[in-house]
């Protein structure tokens, strides 16, 4: 098993795994979790990640 979320793995990603998180609205942090908000599917940080997982 390797770590989906660090590493090389994420290089392979659009930019690098990195972007603007719909949710927070932070840039350049690592996207790494799908999440579906609003009925659409995006890519969120891991702290809106906890966050949403600690809402529900
Ligand atoms: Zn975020």
């Amino acid at each position: 098993m390797s770590k989906s979320h660090r590493g090389k793995g994420i290089y392979e990603l659009i930019r690098q795994g990195r972007g603007t998180c719909p949710h927070c609205k932070r840039q350049a942090v690592k996207l790494l979790y799908e999440q579906e908000i609003e009925g659409k599917k995006v890519h969120i940080c891991k702290i809106c990640k906890a966050t949403i997982q600690n809402k529900a």
